[in-house]
């Protein structure tokens, strides 16, 4: 089986893309989530994108579950996905440290995001128009994690 660091760049970007298709058709952790400590909204107004982020953190700080709901385009639901999907069982602080890589690489100020899956985000690069829908959850997360009550919006 070919791992990620042995694909050429065209296996690569499929595999990127079937894993955005995947997300986006079939959303992980998507729902209300009763047991929320932590909770945000994004909206994109560009796309018309809004998601409700919710977030389960004990007294450690550990993020034990997360969940979103809302509706927006394909990117933005994957993004939520892979977000969610990633941050449950991370402390706050290394979820953080996700959406400094995530955003930095969408920014292009980073090559590639040292994570196998949320790397396929940095695909959307190409599409300079469509980096805040995948931005989105993200923002959400840092206003959830700082109990920033504001919606937040990308613009
Ligand atoms: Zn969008």
């Amino acid at each position: 089986m070919n791992t990620v660091a042995s694909m050429n760049t065209d296996e690569l970007r499929e595999l990127y893309r079937e894993l955005i298709v995947d997300h986006a058709r079939t959303p992980r952790h998507f729902g209300a989530l009763d047991t929320a400590t932590h909770t945000a909204e994004g909206i994109n107004p560009l796309c018309g994108d809004k998601l409700h982020l919710y977030l389960q953190i004990d007294t450690n700080g550990v993020i034990n579950d997360a969940a979103f709901e809302g509706t927006g385009c394909a990117i933005s639901l994957a993004s939520a996905s892979l977000m969610t999907d990633t941050i449950i069982g991370l402390h706050s602080k290394a979820a953080m440290a996700w959406f400094d890589q995530v955003t930095a690489s969408l920014a292009g100020e980073q090559e590639s995001i040292a994570h196998d899956k949320l790397n396929a985000l940095q695909g959307v690069r190409e599409f300079p128009s469509r980096v805040k829908c995948a931005t989105l959850a993200w923002h959400a997360l840092r206003c959830a994690i700082n109990n920033d009550t504001t919606a937040t919006k990308t613009e």
